[in-house]
Order: structure tokens, then C-alpha cells, then sequence
């Protein structure tokens, strides 16, 4: 099945206060959209890839894709103001040919070639896949600091990218949402709307999101030691 690739890097990263775009910050000498770029490259018969940015870093990010050594077709394009629209723009720039698309964060830069390979393979199967890892910590609902309530978490997952559908549903499910006027944080959450089943591909706390700084130190961390293990 031909399989194109969409990575948003089109955040602004407010919380990350870095003073440039997230994607663009650097982590143990490459930058975020970097590494995401390299795990996407090093994927077996990828046939596109389509980048999201904020609008002006078009060219740095043709310029991160070139390092990257990138081989297939690369698509740039300026995002939207939310995640939802930078997804669905980059949807309209995916080829026809493609039967799947697989999502993912440039804000998660440790995903393995092997996690998307997993999502892609399971949503070749039954249409839709996300990364995803069970909760591990006791839920509490708080209001105004004081709990309310812990809410059971057996069956509580939390979702990562990537995330891969079949192209056509995923083109659907945004054109319901936006003529439906709903905003949904991940892609798997417009999918389910349609009624269409997605399974859950097991992926490790390792793959984290950089939202805050203090993410940010934490990724250091294990970008160094993730070096260190690569060089003997
Ligand atoms: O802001 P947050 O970290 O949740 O965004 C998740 C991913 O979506 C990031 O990689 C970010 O660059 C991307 N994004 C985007 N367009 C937006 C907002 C976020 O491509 N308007």
C-alpha cells in the first residue's frame, strides 16, 4: 500500500518560550523537525512526505529535508492556526496514489521507524492506528484544587503520534469536522466520530512530547544518553 507522510511542525511552541518555533529548536545538535525527518527517511517504501511550518520557515525546513538526505518526494506548505487545520492542509497536498497517511508531531522526536512502521501496518489492516500507552498514574478530577473525584484508569490509554488511517477516511473525517465545526486534538478522535474503529499500537513512555522547558531538559537527557549508547 503506498503510504505518505504528513509531519506538523507548524506549532509556535508559546509554551516552550524558546523564542523560535518548537520544531526549530535544537536537541543534542539537530533540531526537532530534524529528527523527525531522519526516522521518516530511514521508513521502507514511504512514497511522499508533507511538512507543515509556520509561515516564512518554508525555507529552513526545505533546507532540514536536504540534510536529512530525503529521497521521495517533499512537500512543504505553511500550517493553519490550529493542529486540526496544518493536518488538513497537509492532507490536501497528500497525492491521490496515497492509500495511508501517517501523522506525526515533530514535537515527539524520539518515535521510532519501527513504531510507524507498526501504526501503518495495523491501519493497512483495519483502517486506523494510533501510538499509544496505557496510563500508569492514579486519575484524579480537580476543581478549583481540590479533588472531585479518581476515576478508574484500567482501559486508560494515552495518545501519541503517529497516528495512520486510510487516506479516504482521514480526508472524511476532516471534511465532517470542519463542516461540523469540531476541533479535536488528534486525528484518531475525528476518525472515531465516523464510527470507524482504530486500534491502539503499544508505544513506550519514550516518546515523549516537548511541551514545556522542563520537557525540554528531559529529551536532553536522553538524546545524550541515546548518543552515547550509538557510539561504542
Ligand atoms: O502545540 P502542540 O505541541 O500540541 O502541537 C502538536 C504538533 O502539532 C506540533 O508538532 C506542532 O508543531 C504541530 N502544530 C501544527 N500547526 C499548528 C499547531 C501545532 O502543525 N497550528
Amino acid at each position: 500500500m503506498r503510504t505518505s507522510a504528513i509531519i506538523v511542525a507548524a506549532g509556535s511552541g508559546r509554551r516552550l518560550g524558546a523564542g523560535q518555533p518548537k520544531a526549530f529548536v535544537s536537541l543534542g545538535g539537530r533540531t526537532l523537525l530534524a529528527r523527525s525527518l531522519a526516522t521518516v527517511a530511514a521508513l521502507r517504501e514511504l512514497f511522499e512526505v508533507v511538512i507543515t511550518v509556520p509561515p516564512g520557515m518554508e525555507t529552513e525546513a526545505r533546507a532540514e529535508a536536504r540534510r536529512a538526505g530525503m529521497t521521495i518526494p517533499v512537500k512543504i506548505t505553511a500550517g493553519g492556526i490550529e493542529r486540526q487545520d496544518s493536518v488538513r492542509i497537509a492532507l490536501s497536498l497528500t497525492s491521490a496514489e496515497s492509500d495511508l497517511v501517517v501523522i506525526h508531531d515533530a514535537a515527539r522526536p524520539f518515535a521510532s521507524p519501527a513504531l510507524f512502521e507498526r501504526c501503518i501496518e495495523a491501519a493497512a489492516r483495519c483502517g486506523g492506528a494510533i501510538a499509544a500507552i496505557p496510563v500508569a498514574d492514579t486519575l484524579k478530577r480537580v476543581e478549583k484544587n481540590m479533588i472531585e473525584a479518581t476515576l478508574p484508569r484500567a482501559g486508560l490509554y494515552q495518545a501519541q503520534t503517529p497516528q495512520a488511517f486510510r487516506r479516504r477516511l482521514l480526508i472524511d473525517a476532516h471534511e465532517r469536522a470542519r463542516a461540523a465545526g469540531i476541533t479535536a486534538t488528534d486525528d484518531a478522535d475525528l476518525v472515531e466520530r465516523l464510527g470507524q474503529r482504530v486500534e491502539i499500537v503499544e508505544a513506550a513512555a519514550l516518546n515523549l512530547k516537548i511541551t514545556t522547558r522542563s520537557d525540554l531538559q528531559i529529551a536532553e537527557a536522553i538524546a545524550a544518553t541515546l548518543e552515547k549508547q550509538e557510539t561504542p
